[in-house]
């Protein structure tokens, strides 16, 4: 175990979010142990700005919920405490420990034959909740009683080397959460770091770990993925290393024909997702995943015609629907995405007519926008002059409409009417 004192580290309380800072004084002079710990710390020696700033200590989250006004306990798996200020929520958690043995013969056991961690609600002490936690470089904790680092597991170390590297055997630690592979791909991308080769090499014989991990997790994950900035690399460390066949096992990855359309599509939506976020632009799950599958779907709709002599949007409809119950059990894309998606892919088929009375009623359809983004996606990836020509049209047909359809927004103010509507409140999650 090795402390780095204060002066020894730029770890400074000017970059610490203040209501992080509220709560591990609260805690300290309460008399817990209270620390930084995880992305956060990590980030900071980086010089990366972090997303969220998570607290550990040694107080039990009743304690925690003791000491604060303002705080919600959650979790059925791991009780956290959430300290919440506004819309900030700094999360508190207790030092997670081993699992008891006593619980292994419960029918909740606490891992299954592969060895994947199926439940964690033990606590324990510093040590033990720093060779739970994933890589070395996450395992770092800034101590609000004297500013010091404590590194439990060589991370200070790993930083300055840029590498990345688990804590403990790698295929062990894959095996309790395969998840690790996906996020060890996604650390060394966005931190610029190297997955040690150790770390590295068991990879591609145990990506398929991933295929009993909930579809509902894997979402989360791809998102972190591929509409977190570095989509373009991320796409490609996961088809190198073999991952990316078990995220879309429709797809046929790992994708090896870079000039192929899928490949292309691939890496065309990602560089968009990636220029877009940069600019500030928001990004969205359906048109990331209507681009990733859309090759797989066509190619599944021209059998169904075949099959079926079906016309051929009858056969998009059932194509999509297939995918997308397919993809369901490896990613499963909320409703709210997945609608949407089908609408993008459909509107495909409903671009190609140039009539321009029928053209101007579609620029109204709530998802033209994003169908003709596609559309131009599509052109880009397939050099195509069918689509260049259809682009020409539908940009002229923007233009000369653009008044009386903007944005699928009626003109004219609506009136009022008699009694209010209320509106569906929304969802927080990512948007259109
Ligand atoms: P990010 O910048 O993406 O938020 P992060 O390191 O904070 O990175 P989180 O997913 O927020 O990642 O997790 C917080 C901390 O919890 C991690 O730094 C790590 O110490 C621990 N952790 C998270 N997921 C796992 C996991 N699957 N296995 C072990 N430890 C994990
Ligand atoms: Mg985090």
């Amino acid at each position: 175990m090795q402390i780095i004192p204060r002066d020894k580290h730029p770890i400074s309380r000017d970059d610490i979010s203040e209501h992080a800072l509220k709560v591990l004084y609260r805690l300290h002079k309460s008399g817990y142990d209270a620390y930084l710990v995880g992305g956060c710390v990590r980030d900071l020696l980086l010089g990366v700005t972090p997303k969220d700033f998570d607290v550990v200590t040694n107080a039990t989250p009743e304690q925690i919920k003791g000491l604060f006004r303002n705080c919600r306990l959650i979790g059925r798996r791991f009780r956290l405490a959430h300290i919440v200020f506004g819309r900030d929520i700094i999360e508190v958690a207790t030092f997670r420990g081993h699992h008891s043995d006593e619980e292994q013969g419960s029918n909740k056991s606490k891992t299954s034959k592969t060895g994947l961690v199926l439940r964690d609600n033990v606590f324990g002490s510093i040590e033990e909740d720093a060779a739970r936690r994933d890589f070395t470089v996450n395992a770092l904790y800034y101590n609000i009683a004297d500013f010091s680092i404590y590194d439990f597991v060589g991370g200070m170390e790993d930083l300055e080397k840029g590498v990345l590297k688990l804590i403990g055997d790698p295929e062990q630690r894959y095996r309790e959460d395969p998840v690790r592979m996906l996020r060890a791909a996604r650390f060394a991308t966005k931190l610029s770091l190297k997955i040690s080769d150790d770390c590295r090499q068991p990879i591609p014989q145990l990506s398929y770990l991933l295929d009993d991990i909930p579809a509902a997790r894997l979402f989360e994950e791809s998102l972190k993925l591929f509409l977190a900035q570095r989509a373009v690399a991320n796409f490609e460390v996961l088809n190198e290393l073999g991952l990316l066949s078990h995220l879309f096992p429709i797809l046929k990855a790992p994708l090896k024909d870079s000039n192929s359309n899928e490949y292309r599509m691939m890496m065309q939506v990602m560089k968009d997702t990636d220029k877009r976020l940069s600019a500030n632009k928001s990004v969205n799950p359906a048109y990331l995943f209507a681009a990733i599958l859309w090759y797989p779907m066509v190619a599944r709709a021209q059998e169904i015609v075949q099959e079926a002599t079906l016309a051929e949007y009858d056969a998009f409809q059932i194509a999509a629907a297939e995918i997308t119950s397919v993809q369901a059990r490896s990613i499963s894309l909320p409703k709210r995405f997945s609608l949407p998606m089908r609408d993008i892919w459909l509107l495909q088929i409903r671009l190609r007519q140039q009539n321009p009375v029928k053209a101007k009623r579609l620029l109204s359809h709530p998802k033209f926008r994003a169908g003709y983004d596609f559309l131009l996606l599509r052109g880009v990836v397939e050099n195509d002059d069918e689509l260049a020509k259809l682009s020409v049209f539908w940009n002229s047909m923007q233009e000369q409409f653009s008044d009386e359809v903007h944005s699928g927004k009626p003109s004219k103010p609506q009136k009022r009417r008699g009694t209010r509507r209320r509106r569906k409140p929304k969802s927080k999650k990512p948007s259109a």
